[in-house]
C-alpha cells in the first residue's frame, strides 16, 4: 500500500521511507532537504500522511448495521444479546508460519503458486472461485489470481472481507519474507475461514477474498499497484455484484505485536465508526485509531465505484515503521494477540451486520 504524501507541517511521513518531518523543530531548508529525500525514498515504496495525531473519540452510541453509503453515521442501533465467536489466534498464528516457510511470494513465482495451492487445500469443500487475469505491468505480464470464497446467508446483503496474499515484487530476490506483510491478511482470512464456513449463515453473507498482485511491480502508481482489486472491483461492477455489498474491509500489516490500527481516511466515515464502537465493546479500543493517515490500498477501486470500504491496517511497523518492505518483516515481530485483537473485532463487526435491527448491542466479551 501507499501512505500519501504530507500536505502540511505538523505531518508526519512513514514509509520504508523512515524520515520524519516534525515542521516546527526544523529550520525551512532542512525540512526541504527531509522533503527532498523523502520523495527520493518513497518511490516505490508506501507513503502516508497524517492529518491528526487525536483519537476519535469513541461513542457509547451504536451505529446501524446497514446505513447508507453516505458519510453520514448512522443512527439507529442494531441488537444483540448472543455471545459473538472468537477467533483461534495460535491457529491464526500458525497459518502465518506456515506461509512465511514459503518464502518470498511474489506474483508469478513458484512459491506464490505454492500459496495458492496453501490456501485452496485449506478451502476445500467450500464455494471458492477465481477471478484470474494476466495484469499488464512496468515488468511485463504476470498471472493474477484474486481467491474467493463465499458463505452464503439467510439475510441480504454481501460483506466482504479482503487481504492480499501476493509479497513484495522489488524484494523478490532478497530475504524478504512479509510476515506482516502479505503473511498476516492471508492468515487471518484462513481463520475467519473456520468461522463462517459449515450451515448457512444466520446473517448477511460473508465473501473473504485473497486479493492478488496488491503489491507495485516497479514503483507504485495507480497504474502500478492493486491489480487484483481493480480487476476484481471492475468485475464486480459488471456484473452487478457491487450492488449487493454492504461494506467490504480490507486487512492489512494487522500482525504487529506492537499494534496500533490506523483510522485510514480515505476509508468510509461511518463504517470505520462501527468498527471503532466493536472495538470498545470487545475492549480492544487502545489498539485503534490513535492516528489518522490516508493510505493507498485494496480498498480504493471499490471506494471509487461507491463501496462503503474500511482499510484495517497498522502502518507503523516497528519505530517509524521500518520493518516495511524489508526483510526485517519477519515472524518475531508478529504477536497472536494482535492477530486476535483484530480477528475477534471483526467478528464483532460481522456480528454487527448480522443483527436485526432493534435492540442495543451489548457487550458480548468480558
Ligand atoms: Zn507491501
Amino acid at each position: 500500500m501507499k501512505i500519501n504524501h504530507p500536505t502540511k507541517t505538523q505531518k508526519l511521513t512513514k514509509g520504508v521511507c523512515s524520515l520524519s518531518l516534525r515542521g516546527t523543530s526544523c529550520p525551512s531548508w532542512l525540512i526541504g532537504f527531509a522533503i527532498l529525500l523523502t520523495t527520493i525514498a518513497l518511490a516505490g515504496c508506501a507513503k502516508t500522511t497524517e492529518t491528526q495525531a487525536a483519537p476519535a473519540t469513541p461513542s457509547v452510541k451504536t451505529d446501524s448495521p446497514t446505513p447508507p453509503p453516505t458519510e453520514t453515521p448512522a443512527s439507529e442501533a442494531p441488537h444483540s444479546s448472543s455471545p459473538a465467536p472468537t477467533i483461534n489466534p495460535a491457529r491464526a498464528m500458525q497459518y502465518v508460519k506456515e506461509i512465511v516457510a514459503f518464502g518470498p511470494r511474489p506474483v508469478g513465482s513458484p512459491n506464490h503458486k505454492k500459496l495458492e495451492d496453501y490456501i485452496l487445500a485449506h478451502l476445500k469443500g467450500d464455494e471458492v472461485e477465481s477471478d484470474s487475469f494476466t495484469a499488464d505491468t512496468p515488468e511485463g505480464k504476470f498471472p493474477v489470481r484474486n481467491i474467493i470464497a463465499k458463505y452464503p446467508g439467510t439475510k441480504d446483503g454481501i460483506i466482504v472481507i479482503a487481504g492480499h496474499y501476493d509479497t513484495n515484487y522489488p524484494l523478490r530476490n532478497s530475504a524478504y519474507v512479509g510476515a506482516n506483510d502479505g503473511g498476516s491478511s492471508t492468515a487471518i482470512l484462513l481463520e475467519f475461514a473456520n468461522h463462517v464456513r459449515g450451515k448457512k449463515r444466520d446473517g448477511v453473507t460473508v465473501w473473504l477474498v485473497w486479493t492478488d498482485g496488491e503489491e507495485a511491480i516497479k514503483q507504485w502508481s495507480e497504474t502500478d499497484s492493486v491489480y487484483g482489486a481493480r480487476h476484481l472491483a471492475d468485475k464486480w461492477q459488471k456484473d452487478g455484484t457491487l450492488k449487493k455489498i454492504k461494506a467490504l474491509f480490507v486487512m492489512d500489516m494487522i500482525g504487529d505485536a506492537d499494534l496500533n490500527i490506523d483510522r485510514e481516511s480515505n476509508s468510509t466515515p461511518w463504517l470505520l465508526d462501527i468498527v471503532q464502537q466493536a472495538a470498545t465493546r470487545t475492549g480492544y479500543q487502545s489498539h485503534f485509531f490513535a492516528r489518522t493517515v490516508a493510505i493507498e490500498d485494496d480498498h480504493l477501486p471499490f471506494a471509487k465505484l461507491g463501496v462503503p470500504v474500511a482499510d484495517i491496517i497498522d502502518l507503523d511497523y516497528g519505530y517509524g515503521n521500518v520493518f516495511h518492505h524489508t526483510p526485517q518483516d519477519t515472524l518475531d515481530k508478529l504477536s497472536p494477540k494482535s492477530l486476535e485483537i483484530v480477528g475477534n473485532t471483526l467478528l464483532e463487526v460481522l456480528h454487527t451486520f448480522d443483527q436485526p435491527p432493534g435492540l442495543p448491542v451489548v457487550a458480548t466479551r468480558p
